[in-house]
């Protein structure tokens, strides 16, 4: 028989449960009992669906109050230091402090895992670093599916993923892959331990795989399931996913383990490859529905996919699974009603996932459900030639874009004296990167209008006021390039989503991004246009209320696509150069409406790199020419900005010069400056604004403070191409803070051009 698997559902519960539990409890407003009640609830309702959808293989400790990762930290008892934990037993109050930070000890590090939206905390090590198995919660979670009357096969991250994820917080000069034999002792415990609660299966993922792996982190792999295959009475089965297994094929499936898990999405061409090379004694889960997209899948062609694995493996090894953990899937369809019944019948969420799983497990035995499949084959076709989805005016579009629609007129030098002629700036331009405190009485506001208590014209006019506030502010101020201020988004993604056609939004799509926060990321479901001016009034009535150059605002194609549940019937770049066209109709409008700076920030760009650097070069170069496609309809005198906000440039330098944006403002004031490095070693050729003010914190800067960091800048950069500006919008901040920060900014740009 055929067996189906799943590697981890969605732990937010469908009405965002947890995220109510966890804020309670950290608010006080919730005491242990409470939030465990919560948990115990969710995980008791996620299995019941599973076993219900007849999942044959169950996870348990998939679930987490905050992060997985951090959930293995402490059952492994590495915490750091500073968190004051005393070695003995683990609770659920470690790992907050250690995700959340208390008032003396900073909270642990939080990035995304792999390339998704989902973020971990990372994992510590020093010198000190010792491991031992001191929590309890994948052992009571499977005691707990089990009176449910449920053996679920346990998840946990793998030592070669664990050590690759952390980094070393000493200073010292540790090789963090070091600590792998004691690790790993660590995991034999655990393994042996859950096979005498009788757990059948382990499941350990390693989506390492899907990287590029050096000698030393091979090495910690054969080792870790060396000493792991000499554990009795439990069947380890390794999980990779979000790619191919390319050059670490061979590795993987030499591990001495009972099965092996690959993406069959991601990487369905290998599927084919993996089964014929599997010994006799492995199964091969293949993960062929989709965890990382909102679509169905197309059940006949997944069939089509499966039948020669099917032929080679027999029934008995094979496993059908999802590509990876349902975490990265909203919930459930169920209660969706913001989409009609048509757009619905092309989604399927972690809930409808279950039953495609199943479906196919099933089919591959000869059990086929013929009126599911039916029903799955008119909702493919129905996607397929949906009127909603092809567009042939964006499609002609498309492909009639010349190369000369990807280049300004002139070159930088020209433009930048035209520009020049046209802004009148003073040296060392003062400027912010678009927001402005995004204040209780603002969300208020959009609330009440979004409710329909407030009309389109009183919404109208409280954002004007708000606008109008913002500019005298900047004028008073004696700021040379104005931003109105982005009052009117609610975010930088959603806003235009919501006018853009081809985006979809809805109601319950929830998935975790970090700890209790979520997001709820748009569906890009067809061709990509832009019915009409999106953001032109705003910028052009802040424009008339100032004889100073007003930027205009927008948001980059790479950073609308990465930050959205994507098509999969084209490929991303595809996607990506239709929305680039539509902005650029947006960047040409305010350019008409006489706006004449243009900023259009890539915050994703750097996020949307592949895992393998082998793939970095094609995405790059799309990425970058799709920049350029969104602000090569303007004349050479209007000044186009970009904005990043991240750290790591030296990957990237070249493709964010290939963008050619006349100015880029960046993060580097947390860093002292030290990430203008790759701008410096690139000689980058434009103009840039190296972040002066953390905008992270509350905590307002001195001008002597920004003074420093401008005069670093000075040193390594031509000082008529610097501007003054914070390290990102401002819209997380308070005007308490704000006033102060950018007078004291203002004021730095002064002095020092008074010194020049
Ligand atoms: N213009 C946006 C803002 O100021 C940029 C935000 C971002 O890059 N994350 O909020
Ligand atoms: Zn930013």
């Amino acid at each position: 028989m055929t067996i189906s698997q799943n590697l981890g559902f969605p732990r937010i519960g469908e009405r965002r449960e947890l995220k109510k539990a966890t804020e309670a409890y950290w608010k006080g407003d919730l005491d242990y009992a409470g939030l465990e009640a919560t948990g115990a609830e969710l995980r008791r309702a996620n299995w019941a669906k599973q076993q219900a959808a007849g999942i044959d293989l169950i996870p348990s400790n998939d679930f987490s109050f905050y992060d997985q990762v951090l959930g293995l930290s402490c059952l492994i008892g590495n915490v750091p230091e500073r968190f004051g934990w005393n070695g003995g037993d683990m609770n659920i109050d470690v790992a907050f402090d250690m995700a959340r930070g208390t008032d003396t000890a900073i909270a642990c590090e939080m990035t995304k895992w792999f390339d998704t939206n989902y973020h971990y905390i990372v994992p510590e090590f020093t010198r000190d670093t010792a491991f031992a198995l001191v929590g309890t919660k994948i052992f009571d979670e499977f005691e707990e599916a089990k009176a449910q009357g449920i053996i679920t096969k346990p998840v946990i991250v793998g030592p070669g993923t664990y050590l690759t994820l952390g980094k070393v917080t000493d200073g010292s000069d540790l090789n963090k892959f070091d600590l792998a034999d004691e690790l790993i002792k660590v995991y034999v415990q655990i393994a042996e331990r859950l096979a005498a609660q009788g757990a059948e299966w382990l499941q350990i993922d390693e989506p390492i795989f899907s990287l590029d792996l050096d000698d030393v982190q091979r090495e910690v792999i054969r080792k870790a399931y060396d000493a792991l295959a000499g554990v009795r009475g439990i069947k380890i089965m390794v999980a990779n996913y979000f790619g191919a297994l390319a050059d670490n094929r061979e590795l993987f499936t030499s591990l001495p383990v009972a099965a092996l898990h690959i993406d069959g999405v991601r990487a369905r061409e290998e599927i084919e490859a993996v089964a014929t090379r599997l010994s006799d004694d492995k199964q091969l889960s293949v993960g062929i529905v989709d965890g990382r997209n909102i679509w169905k899948t197309d059940l006949t062609r997944a069939i089509d996919t499966l039948q020669p694995v099917l032929g080679e493996l027999g029934s008995e090894r094979l496993i059908v699974a999802p590509s990876c953990s349902l975490l990265h899937c909203p919930v459930t369809l169920r209660s969706e009603r913001k989409l009609d019944d048509e757009f619905l019948n092309w989604l399927a969420f972690a809930e409808e996932k279950l039953d495609e799983i199943v479906f196919l497990a099933r089919a591959m035995d000869n059990d086929l459900d013929k009126e599911m499949l039916a029903a799955n084959g008119a909702a493919m076709a129905d996607r397929a030639n949906s009127a909603r989805i092809h567009d042939s005016a964006v499609k002609s579009r498309v492909s009639g874009v010349s190369e000369a629609d990807y280049k300004r007129f002139s070159a930088y030098p020209e433009r930048a004296t035209k520009q020049q002629a046209k802004l009148d700036l003073p040296a060392f331009p003062t400027t912010t990167i678009g927001s402005f405190p995004q204040t209780a009485e603002v969300r208020k506001q959009r609330a009440a209008h979004k409710r329909g208590d407030l009309t389109d014209a009183q919404y109208d006019a409280f954002l004007k006021k708000q606008i109008a506030e913002a500019v005298q502010m900047q004028e008073a101020m004696g700021f040379d390039m104005l931003v109105h201020g982005e009052f009117e988004r609610n975010d930088m993604v959603e806003y235009f989503g919501e006018k853009l056609a081809g985006y979809a939004f809805t109601k319950f799509g929830w998935v975790q991004s970090y700890g209790s926060r979520y997001v709820k990321p748009p569906i890009i479901f067809g061709d990509v246009s832009r019915p009409e001016p999106m953001t032109v009034k705003w910028s052009q009535y802040a424009q008339s209320l100032t004889d100073k150059p007003m930027k205009g605002m927008l948001t980059g194609p790479v950073t609308m696509v990465q930050w959205a549940f994507v098509r999969d019937d084209q490929p991303r770049s595809e996607t990506v150069k239709q929305v680039a066209l539509a902005i650029r109709d947006e960047v040409c409008d305010l350019e008409a409406a006489g706006l004449a700076a243009i900023q259009v920030d890539e915050a994703a760009f750097r996020e949307g790199l592949p895992l393998r650097r082998s793939d970095w070069a094609e995405y790059l170069d799309w990425a970058s020419a799709s920049f350029r496609l969104t602000a090569g309809g303007v004349a050479d005198d209007t000044q186009v900005h970009t904005h990043m906000c991240y750290s790591e440039f030296n990957d990237i330098i070249e493709a964010i010069a290939a963008m050619d944006a006349d100015c880029i403002s960046i993060e580097t004031s947390r860093s002292q400056m030290e990430l203008l490095d790759a701008f410096v070693k690139f000689q980058y050729p434009n103009e840039i604004g190296p972040g002066v003010y953390d905008i992270h914190s509350p905590r307002v800067p001195a001008k002597a403070e920004m003074i420093a960091l401008l005069e670093k800048a000075t040193e390594v950069l031509p000082p008529e191409r610097i501007w003054v500006n914070p390290d990102c919008g401002l819209k997380t901040r308070g005007w308490a803070e704000v006033r102060p920060a950018l007078e004291h900014m203002v004021d730095a740009a002064r002095e020092l051009r008074a010194k020049a």
